[in-house]
């Protein structure tokens, strides 16, 4: 998590005393004694943990007072690390436990969860981790609105693990989840968190997995159940699955499981449920119905929002460009060589999509995987895991086969096709600038669905700037930064053993002797064998895509008729505006164009300022992508022409130059 984040915690009216490292570890309320639901707050009801826990009440007594206050509050991260009580009970905590010091002891977690949290790196708790920990801590229900990505995994895994009961055998927190890839996640983060934790048993069930090995593992007895709805359900109906020791239920991705038509299955199990129990609600977005539950089934609920501010959006990149259908796949390409990065998933509309792009891809040479709705579930399961530890460079993807996947190294998300909607394009993106890392998002538009592209800005509520579909020299500029790249690494850390360099040592020897030839002369053979006769440069057209003057394509005569281009705007009762300029007229180009926001009105406007001619004397004007065209009477003078090459509108210079010149 980035340092630094601040976060907005909205509270329902006043919730009882704030937690303490809302307001940065200054006032931590009154726990260790504190019995929510007869059970003190440490879960030292068995001696053992007690004994385990030496430091546990040093660190709660130095740092805690009981205070006042309702929940609306800016939390500044840095306050969690400046605040002087707190360094003191940190400070109390490592002297006594050598544990490394970490933000999270001033919660007031059991040992064995800081070593967890050590051990996976967390030292910073996140916005969402401090507001929503210390109230789950007190089993309070919570609705937490906060996006992938933020942290809310521990947010909620933590207090939970905290609470558990090691004595109790039958399942005490139930996390339901949209897909079958969260429940495993979070599964796993539970697994994480409690690595250090005695007795802790957490089992995932989903459906496609094997059912009597579910039945198998809950009559063992397992303490933390993470399931998406139907197979819960299957379970709490056989009687397989008991919940009538359950203290907790989380609903993770709220938002998702509506979208997915599980709400009512949500419902069903929340009936079921003991009356005392607490809930937890996490959902990126707060449709109605998401409200309703929480206002039927949640009592007096805690609420989190984070707000993520515009910095936290912008440490994703967004970018859109505009291809005509038939050219996605060599655009991509194209994106892929010059945008590429350590890991990308490719977004794409349906499962035959996916296949047509993954064999495209896989013919240039890319290591591919797909993950579709027909993808098996053990097969998932591999390609994830591949795609995380790097076997795997490229993922074509469906919106549900990778919903809630959260892998850190994805470095780039590719919209092949536009997503249904806003909600579904900030799921899609947020598969990157994970665990405070930058991202890169690039979403590709045919002509037509340009109009969507101000929906989806204002879902993430920040412009998505336009970009070109890469040209040969950027392509080539790539290229040759990742060769040299290559050499770097491959000298750095050599692929062969040594023996194997023994023997290439000599053959480099001998022909450097055979042919009497420079180190120089050899380290450039031997590079371009490492080209196994691929060319190194990509050669011809400079600019890809691009409307060229006099040179209709197929395609882009098919885009206008679509719309793609804006009829000219003084010609809107001719139907046939193709021809060129009229006798007194000379048709001029100029480099800005539709991906600029440039309206006809303002290419008027500037020309004539600049070149003192009426407006009316100004002629048809097209909007392409990134260029236009206008025509202007004949016989311009070569200073007003000057002028107007280095006008700038929208930020761009017009650089005109007359067409067919
Ligand atoms: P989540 O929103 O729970 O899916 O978490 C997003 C990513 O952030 C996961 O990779 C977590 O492991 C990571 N993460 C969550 N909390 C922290 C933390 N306090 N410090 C470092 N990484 C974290």
């Amino acid at each position: 998590m980035s340092k630094g984040k601040a976060a907005r915690v909205q509270g329902t009216q006043s919730h009882g005393p704030l937690p303490a490292c809302v307001e940065g570890f200054t006032r931590l309320q009154h726990p260790v004694t504190q019995s929510i639901d007869g059970s003190t707050l440490t879960g030292a009801a068995d001696s053992q943990a007690a004994i385990e826990q030496p430091c546990q009440e040093d660190v709660l007594s130095s740092a805690m007072a009981p205070q006042d206050g309702g929940i609306s509050v800016a939390i500044p991260e840095a306050d969690v690390s400046t605040d002087v009580e707190a360094e003191q009970a940190i400070a109390v905590s490592e002297a006594e436990t050598a544990l490394p010091v970490s933000a999270f002891a001033a919660f007031g977690l059991r040992r064995e969860l800081l070593e967890g949290l050590a051990a996976i790196g967390f030292e910073e708790p996140s916005p969402i981790q401090k507001a929503a920990i210390p109230e789950l801590m007190l089993g309070r229900d919570l609705v937490g609105q906060a996006q992938t990505g933020t942290g809310k995994t521990a947010a909620f895994g933590l207090p939970l693990l905290e609470r558990l009961d090691a004595g109790q055998r039958t399942p005490q927190v139930l996390v339901l989840t949209p897909t079958r890839e969260l429940a495993m996640q979070v599964a796993e983060a539970f697994n994480s968190y409690a690595a250090c934790m005695k007795g802790v048993k957490v089992l995932p069930i989903y459906g496609g997995a094997d059912f009597r090995d579910q039945i198998q593992h809950l009559r063992r007895g397992v303490q933390i159940v993470v399931g998406t709805p139907g197979r819960v359900m299957d379970h709490m109906r056989q009687g397989t699955l008991d919940l009538s020791g359950l203290r907790s239920l989380v609903l993770d991705e709220a938002d998702e499981m509506l979208r997915m038509g599980f709400i009512d299955d949500v419902k069903w199990v929340l009936e079921q449920l003991p009356a005392e129990r607490q809930v937890v609600l996490f959902s990126a977005t707060m449709p109605t119905e998401i409200r309703r539950i929480s206002q039927n089934y949640l009592k007096d609920p805690a609420e989190v929002t984070i707000r993520q501010k515009a910095a936290d959006g912008r440490r994703i990149r967004q970018r859109h460009l505009v291809v005509n259908g038939p050219q996605k796949l060599e655009a991509l390409e194209r994106v892929l060589e010059a945008e590429g990065s350590e890991g990308v998933i490719i977004f794409a509309r349906t499962k035959a999509i996916t296949l047509t792009v993954a064999e495209s891809l896989e013919q240039h040479g890319y290591d591919v995987a797909v993950l579709n709705g027909d993808v098996p579930q053990t097969q998932r399961e591999r390609t994830i895991e591949r795609l995380r530890d790097g076997r795997v460079n490229v993922l074509v993807a469906t919106d549900v086969a990778a919903r809630g996947l959260d892998v850190d190294r994805i470095g780039l998300v590719i919209n092949y096709d536009i997503p249904f909607d806003g909600e579904a394009y900030v799921h899609r993106i947020g598969r990157t600038g994970r665990a405070g890392r930058s991202g890169e998002a690039i979403l590709f538009l045919t002509p037509r669905e340009r109009r969507f592209l101000g929906g989806l800005e204002r879902a993430v509520n920040q412009p998505i700037d336009a970009m070109e579909v890469p040209g040969n020299a950027s392509i080539n500029q790539h290229r040759l930064d990742r060769l040299r790249q290559k050499l770097t690494t491959t000298l750095q850390q050599p692929v062969c053993n040594p023996e194997e360099r023994a023997l290439l040592g000599e053959i480099l020897q001998r022909v450097a002797q055979e042919q009497s030839c420079s180190p120089d002369q050899l380290a450039l053979a031997a590079l371009e064998l490492g080209l196994a006769g691929k060319p190194l440069l990509l050669q011809g057209e400079e600019r890809w895509g691009q409307s060229r003057p006099g040179a209709p394509t197929r395609e882009r005569d098919r885009d206008r008729d679509r719309g793609g281009e804006r009829r000219p705007f003084n010609d809107r009762n001719q139907e046939r505006s193709e021809d060129g300029p009229e006798d007194n007229m000379e048709r001029f180009r100029i480099e800005v164009g539709w991906r600029d926001r440039v309206k006809p009105g303002n290419i008027v406007g500037a020309i004539a300022n600049e070149s003192g001619l009426a407006g009316r004397s100004i002629g048809k004007i097209r909007i392409f992508d990134a260029h236009s065209t206008v025509d202007l009477p004949k016989g311009m003078p070569d200073d007003v022409f000057a002028d107007l090459r280095r006008l700038r509108v929208m930020n761009k210079e017009l650089q005109i130059s007359r067409l067919g010149s």
